[in-house]
């Protein structure tokens, strides 16, 4: 496979890859522009041409197309290298044939399933007139491509009719074997909505029950298929392949709860939303959406559950600096309800959209009982100032003082000072532990992850770096030490495709600069934790203490002096 990614890079220049994602400019012999992986005003993101790669000093994040493709397109490795051959127009067939068996064919399953559930949709009236109650129209379970899995071994027989092999259906998550050795459906009897991924490939998909069954509390409502080579479920978000463009276009995006919500919007004109079904957000779908969009307006379902989940999901989009709206739907309980009933309200309540914390503060303070109860009344406000104090503009925490003071009545100095005690305590926490610690823990990481890929080159170097074991942090270890676990395979990929094609002598010579980093690290951290030592020592007059802390002082000062000739 080393072989290909060569043609593809030599192919496709880097600089064509990332310009059509990121605007660049000259620099030299290089490139620069905005990072899109981390939000920033000047350019820290340089792409350089003679190198074939790219990197960011403002986070740190770096690498050649692949990466590149993976980390912007939300891909894994296989998935990438198929995107990126269609694009340099390198024939897929050229591709590693294990490669093929082991991701390809996941996704081939997956689509021939889908084509099966949206058959036995067709075939099956309970279940299509269910969808139809539902208020979805044909065009809608044509376009999002529905079905209905009819269960018992009829996927299966489908399936191996296709010519699979039974097991790499199992490992698509679609089908189980049972205790008495047969092979069912997963998701028996619900309607199936697919999960693509950002290309539009089916990956996944979320089975939900109706009619009799939906009355079983024992019977869960959505089952979702498990993680897959292709499916990660953090990363995926239902609907973006069809809605990112016009999510990018209007730098908004609408987020509701489950699918078909989701689809009840986009069947009333809304095409700038996405669906969470159930996962909530993770940093993952955060980054990918901040990339498209700056307002986020999000719908939640009108009750107690409903906006503990919105204030919890308030929370972490203002760290990643979003304008959050809110919308409610009064009386009914989610959105798809709301639209069964008048299909032209979301139009006009994303119109009408209120800003998240004017939505909190109402909804607060317009209660007689919080109005009334002094202790409650403080409790309210330290809840309130805490989210406000995380957003990461002053100048809109300073507005959301104001508006807060004149909601509760309090005066806007107290409420500053007060915000100004609960963010003491995590100022002192992150002047204690000090930025460059984590800066260094990266740097650990991501010494130890080359390593891992370099352990995988050959048994003489796996030897080696295994020998260095206790610079390196635990999960890098087990991954050298258990190649046959599924975490190991991404690894494994990455280090045929970064190493594939260099000669063992330059291999050898990075593995071993590596592990003098990986060395040097640790040390450095050692003498860090030798000197604490010593001011302790020194401040309690303790002469043994310190001149055991000098002693140990020193041996890493010498160790690190060693180790930078
Ligand atoms: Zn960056």
């Amino acid at each position: 496979m080393a072989k290909e990614v060569d043609i593809i890079k030599e192919k496709l220049p880097v600089l064509d890859v990332v310009r059509s994602y990121v605007a660049l400019s000259p620099a030299g012999r290089n490139f620069k522009g905005l990072c899109p992986f981390h939000p920033e005003k000047t350019p820290s993101f340089i792409v350089s041409p003679d190198r074939r790669s790219w990197h960011c000093f403002g986070c740190a994040e770096g690498g050649d197309i692949f990466t590149f493709v993976m980390k912007y397109e939300n891909m894994e490795f296989p998935e990438a290298l198929r995107f990126l051959a269609d694009k340099a127009g390198v024939p897929i067939r050229s591709l590693d044939p294990a490669h093929q068996r082991e991701f390809g064919i996941l996704l081939d399953i997956n689509e021939d399933a889908k084509n099966f559930y949206a058959e036995s949709l067709q075939k099956n009236a309970a279940a299509l007139e269910y969808v139809h109650s539902r208020g979805l129209t044909d065009e809608t379970i044509k376009e999002f491509e529905l079905g209905f899995s009819p269960g018992g071994e009829s996927l299966t027989l489908y399936l191996i009719k296709k010519g699979y092999d039974v097991n790499d259906a199992v490992r698509a998550g679609l089908i189980y074997k049972t205790a008495r050795n047969m092979f069912r459906d997963r998701f028996e009897g619900r309607i199936m909505f697919p999960i693509c991924n950002s290309t539009g490939k089916v990956v996944a998909f979320t089975g939900r029950v109706f009619g009799a069954q939906s009355a079983d509390a024992d019977v869960p409502k959505y089952v979702n298929s498990p993680e897959t080579p292709v499916f990660n479920k953090s990363r995926v978000l239902y609907g973006l392949h069809k809605t990112k463009m016009e999510i990018a276009h209007s730098k908004t995006v609408v987020v509701v709860e489950g699918q078909m919500d989701f689809l009840m919007a986009w069947q009333c004109g809304v095409r700038n939303a996405v669906a969470v079904s159930g996962t909530g957000f993770t940093e993952n779908h955060l980054e990918k959406l901040r990339r498209l969009a700056d307002t986020v307006v999000a719908s939640f379902d009108n009750d107690e559950a409903g906006r503990k989940a919105m204030e919890r999901m308030l929370d972490m989009l203002n760290q990643y600096d979003f304008h959050v709206k809110v919308i409610s739907f009064g009386t009914y309980k989610d959105p798809a309800e709301a639209l069964q009933h008048d299909p032209t309200s979301l139009a006009k309540v994303i119109e009408s959209a209120e800003p998240a914390f004017t939505f909190l503060f109402e909804r607060y303070f317009g209660n007689e009982k919080v109005r009334g109860d002094m202790a409650m009344k403080k409790r309210v406000i330290v809840h309130l100032l805490t989210l406000v104090s995380h957003l990461k503009s002053p100048v809109e925490r300073g507005e959301w003082v104001r508006a807060l003071s004149s909601a509760s009545g309090v005066n806007e100095s107290t409420l500053q000072e007060q915000m100004n005690e609960l963010a003491a305590p995590v100022v002192k926490k992150e002047e204690a532990q000090s930025p460059q610690d984590s800066f260094e823990e990266s740097r650990v990481s991501r010494i130890s992850r080359q390593l891992v890929q370099i352990a995988f080159t050959s048994d003489e170097l796996k030897g080696i770096i295994l020998q260095n074991k206790e610079y390196m942090p635990r999960g890098f270890i087990d991954i050298i030490e258990h190649p046959e676990a599924e975490s190991a395979g991404l690894s494994q990929m990455q280090s045929s495709y970064t190493f594939g094609s260099a000669d063992a002598d330059e291999i050898r010579k990075e593995c071993s600069e590596l592990i003098k980093q990986l060395q040097l690290e640790f040390f450095k951290r050692a003498q860090e934790g030798a000197k604490d030592e010593l001011r302790a020592a020194e401040q309690e007059g303790d002469d043994e203490k310190f001149s055991s802390a000098m002693g140990k002082f020193q041996e890493f000062s010498k160790k690190i002096n060693e180790l930078k000739k």
